[in-house]
């Protein structure tokens, strides 16, 4: 069996950044599951699905086919076969991939694809439920947590869009938040056995520094 290492928590919390440092230290792959949560989103955006119903969404998740492309610590999605990964990060895909990722469906269709991926390689998954549902015997699990000012403001500015609005990221930031921490499927928190580590007052480097203490 291989080595998994998952890193949840919110939105901001630094995940993609130190998930990108720690694969490169440990020479491994990783996995971003939010950009499969976006994926979904995005098709059933372009779809015109109406995800509010079971059978329409039933529908479209049985016809659904997404692939990963995983180089290192970077990765691309794939829907039958195109590469949507520049589209993933609007806010409209990512408000909606929120919305539509509390769907069991959803949920239910990308666990065999995150799972299959850590059946053929040692891998860093980042995500939201990485160490409570989806890896609940993962090597070592961690847990992000930063206050909301400083993750909205970490957000902001990776954005190059000269018209942003922080007090809007920090809004859209909160609504997302509590999306995933109140849905009864597989909600936003913490696995018993996980290691917490709050970054608010952290670079990303003294994250990983302080993770690698624990492997
Ligand atoms: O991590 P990222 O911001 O890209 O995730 C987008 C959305 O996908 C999150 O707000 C969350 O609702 C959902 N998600 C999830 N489970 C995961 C990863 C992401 O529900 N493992």
């Amino acid at each position: 069996t291989y080595r998994i290492i998952t890193i949840d928590g919110p939105a901001g919390s630094g995940k993609t950044t130190v998930s990108k440092l720690l694969a490169r230290q440990l020479h491994c792959v990783r996995v971003d599951t939010g950009a499969l949560y976006r994926a979904v989103a995005f098709e059933i955006h372009r779809q015109h699905i109406c995800w509010e119903n079971d059978a329409a969404l039933d529908a479209f998740v049985s016809g659904l086919d997404l692939s990963v492309v995983l180089e290192n610590e970077g990765m691309r999605v794939l829907s039958s076969g195109n590469d949507i990964t520049p589209f993933l990060r609007t806010p409209e895909i990512t408000m909606l991939a929120s919305a539509t990722s509390a769907r069991p469906a959803v949920r239910s269709a990308l666990l065999d694809i995150q799972r299959r991926i850590a059946r053929q390689q040692d891998a860093v998954f980042e995500g939201r439920d990485m160490g409570t549902v989806v890896f609940p015997d993962a090597t070592v699990k961690f847990f992000l947590v930063a206050d909301l000012a400083v993750r909205a403001r970490r957000r902001f500015d990776e954005i190059p869009d000269p018209a942003k609005d922080l007090s809007r990221i920090q809004a859209d930031m909160a609504t997302r938040d509590n999306q995933d921490i109140r849905r009864t499927q597989a909600p936003l928190k913490p696995a018993s056995d996980a290691i917490l580590i709050d970054s608010s007052r952290l670079t990303a480097p003294q994250v990983v520094e302080e993770m690698l203490k624990h492997l």
